[in-house]
């Protein structure tokens, strides 16, 4: 059974979160002498700390109630939080896949908590053997799994039979699911107490500067990520940043199908240029190359602007590509085939 309390610190549970000036009084008409603002300019008042107006429209695109939403700076700040809800540090132990996201790993040492890396398969799916060895380990408190799996591109099998077996927190990565066929794990959240969907403004809502990310939980879960975070966590300019682009699906859809179509492009071409030897499937918004060598491929594609990641300390002589531009990826052909 999963219980809760037992996979949350201590200090956590027993939190006071630190009450804001505006919890007291929540009305927009008012003279307001409480928060030490400047009472000129246009940026001069604090941000709703609960972004009420976001997390009701996310509701509606998303059919889960706000309650059941946290919206967080950037998905880095998702899982960062996790890391300093579930993991008593220097003590508790967290899991993920290999190759993945690069900072599961950093926030997991800046958190002090160990991280066991499973190397994914040939196919680069979850290696259900090697993952079952931990899954008793009392200490083991969180299981990340990207999904699709950055650098590798592809939608991982299996996550459910994860989901059901373990008996401390997952978080599935869905950073890029909108650019995949596949569902999102939001609509089992009701069924799997031990399950938060993390997802970003970041990529396919176009919005990486303005750091907005989310996650989707119970709503017993969602009030200790509440608690924990920075009460002004999301800036004025951001969560309207943010509304604006919901409220503007017909521009996403259009942008999306655009991406799509420049990814099935790509891809044909990519597998005509004689120095990459693959091209791995992808349900994101990039791809996977494999190549005849990577760091001096990547190099040569520096000096001619052209960035992409040098992917071969993860997966050999792989470079990682994002779907640009038309105009971005008929350089990037180029430049491949000026080598
Ligand atoms: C890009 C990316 C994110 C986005 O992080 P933000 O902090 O929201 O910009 C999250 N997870 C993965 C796997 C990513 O590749």
């Amino acid at each position: 059974m999963f219980e809760l309390e037992n996979i949350v610190r201590k200090n956590i549970l027993c939190l006071k979160p630190y009450s804001s000036a505006r919890d007291e009084f929540s009305g927009k008409d008012g003279v307001f002498l409480d928060a030490n603002e400047n009472p000129f300019g246009i940026f001069n008042r604090y941000p709703d700390p609960y972004q009420k107006e976001l997390k009701k429209k996310l509701s509606e695109l998303k059919s889960i109630a706000p309650e059941n939403i946290f919206v967080g700076n950037g998905s880095d700040e998702v899982i960062d939080l996790a890391f300093r809800i579930f993991c008593n540090p220097g003590k508790d132990k967290a899991l993920t896949f290999s190759p993945t996201y690069g900072m599961y790993d950093v926030s997991a040492e800046i958190n002090e908590v160990e991280l066991i890396k499973i190397p994914l398969n040939e196919s680069f799916q979850i290696d259900l053997k090697g993952v079952k060895k931990y899954l008793n380990d009392k200490k083991l408190k969180l299981i990340f799994i990207c999904s699709p799996n950055n650098p590798t591109g592809n939608i991982l099998i299996n996550i459910e039979w994860v989901l059901q077996r373990f008996k401390g927190i997952v978080i599935v990565d869905e950073a890029y699911i909108d650019f995949s066929n596949t569902e999102s794990f939001i609509s089992k959240i009701e069924t799997n107490p031990n399950l938060i969907v993390s997802q970003t403004f970041s990529k396919a809502w176009g919005l990486a500067a303005a750091r907005v990310g989310t996650a989707y939980s119970t709503s017993k879960i969602i009030s200790l990520f509440s608690k924990v975070k920075a009460p002004y966590n999301v800036s004025e300019l951001n969560q309207k940043a943010a509304l604006q682009v919901l409220n503007n699906t017909k521009e996403f859809e259009k942008r999306k199908f655009i991406i799509l179509e420049q990814k099935d492009w790509l891809e044909k071409e990519l597998n005509l240029v004689p120095i990459v030897k693959k091209v791995y499937p992808s349900d994101a918004n990039f791809m996977l190359i494999e190549t005849t060598n990577a760091n001096k491929i990547y190099t040569a594609l520096v000096a001619q602007k052209v960035i992409t990641r040098n992917r071969n300390s993860l997966v050999k002589n792989c470079i990682r590509i994002t779907v640009g531009r038309p105009d971005e990826n008929q350089k990037l052909i180029s430049a491949l085939n000026n080598l």
